[in-house]
């Protein structure tokens, strides 16, 4: 009955242990989960009580499928004084992130086409493009760099099927910033051999130390870059749903016609709760400072313990060690928390075969929890 697309779609590696991890906590176990992937602060009251107002003022229709005019002026706007990059409106499609990937995909990708994607990466790109028929090929980061682009691995990937390179700066799960000489690799790279770059920039407004830089601000780069990003990190309103894509001109019409014919438009009040929260950058100072603080906690815990080594991220609320303990893989070791210190994290083989001998830790939880939890895994040793 079910498609071979749709057939070929792996469940996700992580679902048997959120599944232990729910009978443990149901047991009433104390779980310390490192695991979570979205910001553990409430949605800044401001942007909330903006959406609502819109609601109660009759914003509850269907808006235009690009989004309203007046959000699309501001993303442009946004995107030229802080990202460097020239779009206007017209450049614009509102529609959550994961979605706008999606449609990205859709709009590039043939059945058999090829796109790269970032061995360790967040794990719905994978996936897809299983969806759309594509074949996914990993391009392994470079670790001991970290986690910068290694230019002979990206060449060595690419043949007559490849159509996209996808980027995710700063990295779900590294939390490293590509610099400016990884970018310029890719763009050499992309121009070279006519490709597409897909830049999924969701995590930009979380940044420590060092900047973020846009590709499509890149020479050469505009017309062939399509930027996602989203509101969903930097304003800790994951639920509202709220996003957007970045594309040339000629693109943006058929990427429209997907969202005419699936989505719609994006939910109306999320549109305006996204409005807002362009002009609100005091929470998410106060969310990223408070980030740091918890970075510089976890980092210096777990550097002390001897299983461990650690880069220490620029950027995000992950923090992504290797691991070496008795010979044990990610997802043994993933069990080996939960079962025995009731600490949850994400097996880094979950974000691809380079992932294997890490796990994820998301500092997206209390100070109090990290010190805890650090402290469960010195027994461990
Ligand atoms: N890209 C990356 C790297 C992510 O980690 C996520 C969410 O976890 C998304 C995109 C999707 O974001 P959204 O939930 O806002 O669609």
């Amino acid at each position: 009955m079910v498609s071979r697309s749709v057939n070929s779609v792996a469940p996700s590696a992580t679902i048997s242990l959120l599944a232990r991890e729910n009978e443990l906590r149901a047991q009433g176990k104390n779980i310390i989960s490192f695991s979570l992937g979205e910001p553990d602060f409430d949605t800044p009251k401001n942007v909330l009580e903006y959406a609502c107002n819109e609601m109660y003022l009759g914003k509850t229709h269907y808006t235009p499928s690009l989004g309203i005019q007046e959000l699309r002026e501001k993303i442009a706007e946004k995107y030229r004084k802080e990202n460097n990059v020239s779009v206007n409106a017209k450049n614009i499609i509102v529609t959550p992130t994961k979605f706008a990937l999606y449609i990205s995909y859709l709009t590039l990708l043939d059945p058999g086409d090829e796109i790269l994607i970032p061995d360790p990466g967040w794990v719905s790109y994978v996936e897809m493009a299983h969806l759309v028929g594509a074949r996914p090929v990993y391009y392994k980061l470079n670790e001991k760099n970290s986690f910068q682009i290694d230019e002979e691995e990206i060449k060595n990937k690419i043949n007559k099927k490849t159509k996209a390179i996808l980027i995710n700066s700063p990295s779900n799960p590294t939390g490293s910033l590509f610099n400016m000489n990884s970018l310029k690799i890719l763009r050499d790279i992309a121009i070279e051999n006519d490709l597409v770059i897909i830049s999924d920039e969701i995590y930009e407004k979380l940044v420590f130390e060092g900047k973020h830089i846009s590709i499509a601000s890149l020479d050469g780069m505009l017309e062939r870059t399509i930027t996602v990003n989203g509101f969903s990190k930097s304003h800790a309103m994951t639920g509202l749903r709220a996003g957007y894509l970045i594309a040339p001109q000629e693109l943006i019409k058929y990427m429209d016609n997907v969202q005419q014919h699936t989505l719609t438009c994006s939910p109306t009040f999320s549109q305006y709760a996204a409005l807002k929260a362009l002009d609100d950058n005091e929470d998410t100072i106060k969310m990223v400072n408070e980030f740091k603080e918890r970075r510089d906690l976890i980092y210096s815990g777990l550097s002390k313990i001897s299983i461990f080594s650690v880069i220490k991220p620029n950027a995000t609320f992950y923090i992504f060690p290797r691991f070496n303990y008795n010979g044990k893989n990610s997802m043994e070791m993933a069990n080996i928390l939960l079962e025995n210190l009731n600490i949850s994290v994400v097996p880094g083989i979950a974000f691809g075969p380079s992932g294997e001998n890490h796990l994820r830790f998301s500092f997206s939880t209390s100070k109090e929890n990290i010190i805890e939890g650090v402290e469960r895994l010195q027994k461990l040793i």
